[in-house]
C-alpha cells in the first residue's frame, strides 16, 4: 500500500504526550495528519492485564539494562502517559532559552488547556497524607504536587489509574489523539515506522509495516514522536548513526516501611513530594499496586514482606542521572549507572528512611534501581536544531528524546510545549529561527 503524498500535510510517528500534541495542533490548524502508531486503540480498560499487556512485554515495552535496571514504555495510543502518574512539573525555562528554546507562551496555554492542579484533599491518600505529615515535621517543604487530573471524574479511594484511568480523570494523550482523528486526522494502529524515506536530504515520507506487511506513506512534513527508544532506532535506520548516544533515564529506587494502624496500598500515586534540586534528586509518596510492591520486594529478597502491601509506605527516590550509555539498532538499552548517581540515590534514601522511621515504620529496605524515563537520545543542539528539525530537512523529532540535558524531572509537560511550539513553527505561525540551527550539525 502506498499512502499519497497529495494527501498529508504531515506524518506523525508515535502517540506519546510529544506526537499527540502536535498532531493535535497541526489538525486543529487544518492540517491534514497522519498518525502511525505501533500499538493498539484499545479503550482504556484499567486493568492489570491490559496494563500488562501494553507495558509489561520484555524486549518490546519492558527493557532491561545492565545490572537488571528495568525501563518501561507503553506501546498503544497515547505511549506511556496512558500508565504515567500524571505528576506535571514546570520545564527548566532557563535551561530550554539556553538552547534557544522558549516554550514559555505555550506552557501558559497548556495550563489554560488542561486541569493542572494538586489534588483535593479527600484525593490524596492516607499513605501519601502519612508520608506528607512526617516529612513536614521533620522540615522538608514536603507539598501537594501539580497533577492533570479531571478531579471530578475520579471515583473515590479509586487506584485504577495505576493500569490507566478507564474513567477519563487522569489526562492522557489518548485524549489529544481522539480530539486530532474527530477533526480529521487519520490514525492507523500497529503500523511499526521502519525508517524515513530520504531523498537528496530531503524527508518525503516513511516506510512502515502493519502486521509483517511493508507499506510507504508520504507526506509535506514528518515528525517522529516514537518516544525516547523509538525515535532513534527509527533515525539509525534512516541513515542518522549517532541517535541513541549519551542519554539519561531518570534512575529511581523505592523506600519501603510497614506502619501500624492503616489499611491503605490503593492510591494515586505521586500526590505529594519535594525536589530536592541541590541534591539532584526527587523524593514523592509512591504507592504502586500489589502485584508491582510484591516485584519491588522479590527482586530484593524480601519474601517476608511479600504480603505487607496495605501496610508499607512507600517513597520515591529518582535522581537526575550523568549523561551515557548508548541505545543498539534494535532498541536495546545499555547504560550503567555511574557511582555519583548511586550517591545521590542513597543519599535520598537515608533521607526517605528518616521520613519513614518519624512516620513509625519499620522494616525499611529499598527496591532495586530502576531506570524510569529514556530521553536526551536525540538531543537539541546535537542532532537537532532548536526548531527540533534533523540533519535532514522536514524531518522533525518531537518527544522526550529532544531534551538537551540530564533531566530528573517528570517531562509530560514539557514535552506539550514542545509539540505546541513545533505545531506553530511547522504552520509558519512562529519563525523561531533555531539561534543553533548551524552549530548542531555532528552526523
Ligand atoms: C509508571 C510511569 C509513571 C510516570 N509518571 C509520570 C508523571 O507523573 N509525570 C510525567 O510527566 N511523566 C511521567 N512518566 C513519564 C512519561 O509518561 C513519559 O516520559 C512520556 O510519556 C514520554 O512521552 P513521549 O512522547 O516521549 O513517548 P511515549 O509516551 O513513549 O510515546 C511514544 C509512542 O510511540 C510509539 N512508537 C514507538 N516506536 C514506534 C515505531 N517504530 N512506529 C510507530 N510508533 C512507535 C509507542 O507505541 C508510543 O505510543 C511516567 C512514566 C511511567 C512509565
Amino acid at each position: 500500500m502506498i499512502i499519497n503524498s497529495q494527501h498529508f500535510d504531515a506524518i506523525v510517528v508515535g502517540s506519546g504526550s510529544g506526537g499527540a500534541t502536535v498532531a493535535k495542533e497541526l489538525t486543529e490548524r487544518n492540517k491534514k495528519v497522519l498518525i502511525l502508531e505501533w500499538g493498539s486503540n484499545a479503550p482504556i480498560k484499567g486493568t492489570k492485564w491490559q496494563a500488562l499487556g501494553m507495558s509489561g512485554i520484555p524486549g518490546r515495552s519492558l527493557l532491561f539494562t545492565y545490572g537488571m535496571l528495568a525501563t518501561v514504555r507503553a506501546i498503544a495510543t497515547g505511549g506511556s502517559s496512558v500508565f504515567y502518574y500524571a505528576t506535571a512539573f514546570d520545564p527548566p525555562f532557563d535551561m530550554l532559552r539556553s538552547y534557544g528554546v522558549d516554550i514559555t507562551e505555550e506552557i501558559n496555554e497548556a495550563k489554560r488547556e488542561l486541569p493542572i492542579s494538586p489534588l483535593s484533599d479527600d484525593l490524596v491518600g492516607p499513605m501519601a497524607k502519612m508520608i506528607m505529615q512526617s516529612a513536614r515535621d521533620i522540615g522538608y517543604d514536603w507539598h501537594k504536587l501539580p497533577k492533570i487530573f479531571y478531579q471530578d471524574k475520579c471515583k473515590s479511594e479509586c487506584w485504577r489509574c495505576n493500569y490507566g484511568c478507564p474513567y477519563g480523570a487522569k489526562w492522557n494523550a489518548h485524549m489529544y489523539i481522539k480530539e486530532a482523528v474527530d477533526k480529521g486526522a487519520e490514525l492507523i494502529n500497529r503500523a511499526k515506522v521502519k525508517k524515513v524515506i530520504v531523498d537528496n536530504r530531503k524527508a518525503t515520507g516513511v516506510e512502515f509495516a502493519v502486521r509483517g506487511i511493508r507499506h510507504k506513506a508520504f507526506a509535506q512534513k514528518v515528525v517522529l514522536s516514537a518516544g525516547g527508544i523509538g525515535s532513534p532506532v527509527i533515525l539509525r535506520a534512516s541513515g542518522v548513526r549517532n541517535a541513541g548516544n549519551d542519554y539519561f533515564f531518570d534512575p529511581l529506587i523505592a523506600v519501603m516501611g510497614t506502619v501500624k494502624d492503616i489499611k491503605g496500598g490503593k492510591e494515586i500515586p505521586m500526590a505529594t513530594g519535594v525536589d530536592m534540586e541541590d541534591e539532584g534528586y526527587l523524593m514523592t509518596d509512591m504507592t504502586v499496586p500489589a502485584f508491582l510492591y510484591a516485584g519491588f520486594t522479590a527482586e530484593v529478597f524480601r519474601f517476608h514482606r511479600l504480603f505487607s502491601h496495605s501496610r508499607t509506605l512507600q517513597i520515591m527516590v529518582k535522581a537526575k542521572d550523568s549523561l551515557g550509555g548508548r541505545l543498539t539498532n534494535s532498541g536495546g538499552v545499555r547504560k550503567r549507572l555511574t557511582e555519583s548517581d548511586k550517591q545521590k540515590l542513597l543519599k535520598g534514601y537515608e533521607r526517605a528512611k528518616a521520613i519513614l522511621r518519624n512516620a513509625g515504620a519499620k522494616n525499611i529496605f529499598k527496591s532495586w534501581y530502576i531506570a524510569a524515563h529514556p530521553g536526551g537520545t536525540v538531543r537539541i543542539n546535537d542532532l537537532i536544531d532548536s526548531n527540533l528539525q534533523t540533519e535532514y530537512e522536514n524531518l522533525y523529532v518531537c518527544d522526550c528524546s529532544v531534551i538537551p540535558e540530564a533531566w530528573g524531572l517528570p517531562p509530560t509537560l514539557t514535552l506539550i510545549g514542545l509539540g505546541k511550539r513545533l505545531a506553530k513553527y511547522l504552520t509558519g505561525e512562529t519563525k523561531t529561527a533555531g539561534k543553533n540551527r548551524d552549530s548542531y550539525h555532528k552526523a
